[in-house]
This record gives structure tokens, C-alpha cells and sequence, in this order.
């Protein structure tokens, strides 16, 4: 019988909940926590004899309308090895009544020797407030030795959007050509495995070789080496991803690729501030994000979700970038902000992030990104590719500022 040694962090939240409630007179009840918790008093982690509550590996539980999200903290190099931990986990609690879905993650844990004991609070309602996000894998916390990087890739960025449909994937092509007009050696990975486009956009097709049947050879127009799920797999088929055939595939693309040496690899996000993203922000070591919206306010919302996101696996925001700003008539300096105006760069100024300019919303831009042929390589000399070289060289004057030693260090997230 394994012996409880303590509460572990669990004990201390418990203590945090009871000191919360006798300060301040709040009424904290929901059994359903108290369920689950329990329910994870009864799964044993084999190797060490205990159960994952006693051992503090639970971290950040989350019930949101019989959706439960936790993390399970790990070490890294047991990744592997404790999926069936995860899984066990994940059904001792799906078994509860009320509960429609268990989400768990495994996260690598925070250097326990020098990490202060933090009180997870559950959240009990959907709402991210910003304690709550407090409450999230603090894996930016763990950050820092082991960084896996990409060999030959000097910085990766990343284009993130908190919705679909704002126009992600057709700036960070065109962003991804402006950069290497300026001169750099540039990568285009496609992470949006949802729906990859960027094939279409660059006008690749077909599927990439692997000469040592180890490594496949990225697929390349107009300069830029890029890697797609796209390549692998039809546009038009639906794909359903489970959360680690996401990152293992996200992997692959990073890893198993020759992506010979790189200035700069430009990574189009999949959309939303959701788990795939976190995992993915988490696990990429990246120079810095690049925040697409549009004007609309409720875009906007979104960005600073994705905001909050980079800020929490502490990758540095580059900026943010409104798209589709407004109307620009052709043939005339007439510019007709259709959705507003200011938005994005009040958000920026208010978030005390860069505002990095305004993409108008142009026809050319569309009709060039759907026939493979982005407006930056087709048009150069357009107004809307001087908008987005004058980004490119915003981006880069910033990543040539961050010295390289500082670049950030991959959170040890690992498995979704
Ligand atoms: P996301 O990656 O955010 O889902 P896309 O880049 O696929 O969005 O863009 C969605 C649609 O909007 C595409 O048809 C694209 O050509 C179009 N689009 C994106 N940006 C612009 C723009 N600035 N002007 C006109 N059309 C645009």
C-alpha cells in the first residue's frame, strides 16, 4: 500500500481554499471537485507508489460545464512512459457523473526545488479571468535549460490569430516572402494542420521526397523552404487530430525536415488560443509571435486571448497587425476604414505591445494569395507589398535587437 507522505500541492491548495473561505467569508462548494479529486486519489503512478494527488502532479483543474482540464506534471524524458498515467486519469474521472469531457495534458514540471508553492484554485466556470489564467500549466515557469530548437534555424516566429478567417495564413506568406526580399534565408511551416493552405498560397504542389528515407526535403517557390500537413495529406480532407498526433506531426515537420539553414522560420499558427496552441506555443522555441486581427472589436477580443497566451509560455509578442484595416481605392491615396478605426493599435498601446501596421483589404491581396502567387511576389511594387516589407523590416530590426543568447528557451511542454 503506498504511504501518503503529505498533501503535496494539492494539500496546499486545500489550505489556500480553507484560509480563503475563513478571511473572507466565501463560500466555496462544488462537489464535483471535490469528486474528482477524489477520483484522482485513486490513480497510482506504479513507478513511484502514489497516487498523483499526493504526488502533486495535478495542476490547474478546470470544470467548465462537465468539461474538466487538468495537467499532470511530468518529467519531460518520461513523457513516453506516463502516457498511461494520463490515460488512467482521464478515465477514472470520465466516469463521473455529469462529466461530458476530460481533458488532460501532460506538462513538464517546474524545477520543484526552487518553484514556490503556488495555490491552483480550480476554476469552476468557463470564464478565463485573469486569475484564472493564473491557474493554467505555469509552464512558462519551466522554462529554460534544455531547449530543443531546430537545427540551423536561427529564430522562429510565429503568426497567431485568435479566430480563423482573419487572414493568418495569407499575412504570414506574404510576411515569410517580405523577409526574404530583405534578404534572409526563410522557412514556412505550415502548423495550421487544421486547414493548411499555405500549399495553395505558394503555389506548391505535389509531395515532398526523402532521399535517406529518413528526412524529407521541404517543398520551395519563390525562395522560401516550406513544410505543410498539406503536402501529406488533400486540402479537402477533413481531419480529426487528437492532441499528441497534433504535436507529433508538428514534430516531424520541425524536426525530420532538411531544412538546411534558416534566418528565419515563419510558423503559421493554427487558429485560436485553444490547447493545440498552448502545446504548440509551449513547445516551439520561439524568437517572438506575431498577433493577426481585424478590426472588428470582437477580433480584437481575440487577439488579446492569443496575447495572453504567448505571455503565459512567455514567448515574446512581436506585435500586433491589423488586417483587412480598410478599403483602399484603387487608383487613388482614398482609404475607407469600413470596420472602424484604431482598434488593433488601441489594443496594442493598451496591452503594451508594438502595433506593427495596418494590411488594407484589397482584392489583388486575395486574388493573388488563392492563384499560389502572394502579392509580395507578384505585385512587389504595389502599395500592399510595401505594407507588408515595411512589417518584415519591423519584425527583423526587433529579432536582430534580441541578442541570440537570449532568445527564448522552449517551455518543456510535451504532450497534449
Ligand atoms: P486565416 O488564415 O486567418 O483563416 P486566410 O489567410 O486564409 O485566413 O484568409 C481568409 C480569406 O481572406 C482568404 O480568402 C484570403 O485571400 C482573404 N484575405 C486575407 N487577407 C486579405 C486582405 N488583406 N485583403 C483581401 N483579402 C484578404
Amino acid at each position: 500500500m503506498p504511504t501518503r507522505t503529505g498533501f503535496g500541492r494539492f494539500g496546499r491548495w486545500f489550505q489556500a481554499i480553507r484560509n480563503r473561505q475563513q478571511t473572507h467569508g466565501e463560500i466555496v462548494s462544488n462537489p464535483q471537485e471535490q469528486e474528482i479529486i477524489a477520483a484522482l486519489s485513486g490513480v497510482n503512478d506504479p513507478e513511484r507508489n502514489a497516487d498523483v494527488i499526493t504526488l502533486g502532479m495535478v495542476q490547474g483543474l478546470q470544470i467548465s460545464d462537465g468539461v474538466v482540464r487538468f495537467a499532470l506534471e511530468i518529467d519531460p524524458r518520461e513523457a513516453e512512459a506516463k502516457e498511461p498515467l494520463r490515460m488512467a486519469c482521464i478515465d477514472a474521472v470520465r466516469k463521473l457523473p455529469g462529466i461530458v469531457k476530460v481533458v488532460a495534458v501532460l506538462t513538464a514540471h517546474s524545477d520543484r526545488t526552487t518553484n514556490t508553492p503556488t495555490s491552483p484554485r480550480p476554476a469552476t466556470n468557463g470564464s478565463a479571468t485573469p486569475e484564472q489564467s493564473n491557474l493554467r500549466p505555469q509552464v512558462g515557469q519551466a522554462a529554460a535549460a534544455d531547449k530543443p530548437g531546430i537545427p540551423g534555424v536561427s529564430k522562429v516566429i510565429a503568426v497567431a490569430s485568435g479566430k480563423g478567417g482573419v487572414g493568418k495564413s495569407t499575412t504570414a506568406v506574404n510576411l515569410a516572402l517580405a523577409l526574404a526580399a530583405a534578404g534572409r534565408r526563410v522557412g514556412l511551416l505550415d502548423a495550421d494542420i487544421y486547414g493548411p493552405s499555405i500549399p495553395r498560397m505558394l503555389g506548391i504542389s505535389g509531395k515532398p521526397t526523402s532521399p535517406d528515407g529518413h528526412k524529407l526535403n521541404p517543398m520551395e517557390n519563390f525562395g522560401i523552404k516550406c513544410m505543410s500537413i498539406g503536402f501529406l495529406v488533400d486540402e479537402d480532407t477533413p481531419m480529426i487530430w487528437r492532441g499528441p498526433m497534433v504535436m507529433s506531426a508538428l514534430n516531424q515537420m520541425m524536426s525530420d525536415v532538411n531544412w538546411g539553414t534558416l534566418d528565419v522560420m515563419v510558423v503559421d499558427m493554427p487558429p485560436g488560443t485553444g490547447d493545440a496552441q498552448l502545446t504548440m506555443a509551449q513547445k516551439v522555441p520561439m524568437a517572438g509571435a506575431v498577433i493577426v486581427s481585424t478590426p472588428q472589436e470582437i477580433a480584437l477580443i481575440d487577439a488579446r486571448r492569443g496575447l495572453a497566451m504567448f505571455e503565459r509560455t512567455k514567448v515574446p509578442v512581436l506585435g500586433i497587425i491589423e488586417n483587412m484595416s480598410y478599403f483602399a481605392v484603387p487608383g487613388s491615396d482614398e482609404k475607407h476604414y469600413i470596420f472602424g478605426h484604431g482598434g488593433a493599435r488601441d489594443t496594442a498601446a493598451k496591452l503594451g505591445c508594438d502595433f506593427l501596421g495596418e494590411i488594407p483589404i484589397y482584392q489583388e491581396i486575395r486574388e493573388t494569395a488563392d492563384a499560389g502567387t502572394p502579392i509580395v511576389a507578384s505585385a512587389p511594387d504595389s502599395a500592399a507589398a510595401q505594407v507588408y516589407r515595411e512589417i518584415a523590416e519591423k519584425i527583423l530590426s526587433k529579432l536582430d535587437a534580441t541578442d541570440r543568447a537570449t532568445q527564448r528557451d522552449a517551455p518543456r511542454i510535451v504532450i497534449e
